[in-house]
């Protein structure tokens, strides 16, 4: 075997390919420009790395189904006096997932809480966290079918092996006594595990309406606020004022 069709070999049993798409012009670029083999050979490694990197982070975002693409860079602190921009700043570097601590967004609609939420969980799958994205009401239509199909305990293996979760749109539907159960349940069982950012429109002492038992409530409210971060989010909505805007320049 010629030793271009062993190497081509070698390196797809090793699963190398990218090193398998650009030896060849590396190398050619490597003997130009009189590098060691040393160099040559870590600018090789080097893309592999790269790629692969790339790879995962690009399955960690599509795992998470993230319905939108949001990013701290594109968000206008200014619009939301309330909000301290350098605790964000400090909650994307990661470290509440090392501690499992939650972090709850709550304030009126359109000011912004699915936008931070959705970014700080892509940083998060930037530093190589396991991430998932949840509408509160389709996670509950989740969990509900996954009981009565008795695939529950399949289901809470699968969710504890995220670092973090996020439980988008907390409030604006109320749940069956069991969908509430099953969501008590689920953040429960995360307690100290794993952590959740929530977003709700719901100040804590509004909860029971969308729990329906006020002891449940408490209960869930003790566990997930006992380590958490609280950003109030409270102000006009951004939609409704670009659209007031947009309007005026009309
Ligand atoms: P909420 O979840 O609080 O209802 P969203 O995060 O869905 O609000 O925000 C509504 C829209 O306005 C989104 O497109 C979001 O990107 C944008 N938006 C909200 N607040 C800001 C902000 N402060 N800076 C930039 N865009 C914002
Ligand atoms: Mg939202």
């Amino acid at each position: 075997m010629s030793k271009t069709l062993l190497l081509k070999t070698y390196l797809k049993q090793l699963r190398l390919p990218t090193i398998l798409k650009n030896y060849e012009a590396l190398a050619r670029e490597a003997a130009e420009t009189n590098q060691t083999f040393e160099e040559f050979l870590c600018c090789l490694v080097e893309q592999e790395v790269i790629q692969r990197e790339d790879n995962n982070l690009k399955r960690r975002l599509k795992y998470a189904r993230f319905p939108t693409t949001k990013t701290l860079e594109t968000f206008d602190f200014t619009a939301i006096p309330s909000l301290k921009k350098n605790k964000v700043l400090q909650l994307s570097r990661g470290g509440f997932i090392e501690e499992t601590e939650n972090i709850i967004l709550i304030g009126n609609a359109g000011t912004g809480k699915t936008h931070l939420a959705t970014a700080l969980a892509m940083n998060a799958c930037r530093q190589g966290h396991k991430v998932r994205f949840y509408n509160v009401a389709g996670l509950v239509n989740e969990l509900i079918l996954a009981q009565s199909e008795h695939q529950l305990l399949r289901f809470e293996k699968q969710w504890l092996g995220y670092d973090l979760i996020v439980l988008d749109e907390l409030g604006y539907i109320p749940f069956s006594t069991l969908g509430a159960q099953l969501l008590f349940q689920f953040c429960s069982s995360r307690y100290e595990r794993g952590s959740i950012i929530i977003t709700t429109n719901l100040e804590f002492a509004e909860w029971t309406q969308v729990f329906g038992e006020e002891k449940l409530t408490a209960a869930l409210l003790d566990r997930l606020t006992h380590k958490s971060h609280i950003l109030e989010m409270n102000g006009d909505s951004y939609r409704f004022k670009q659209s007031l805007n947009r309007q005026k320049e009309e």
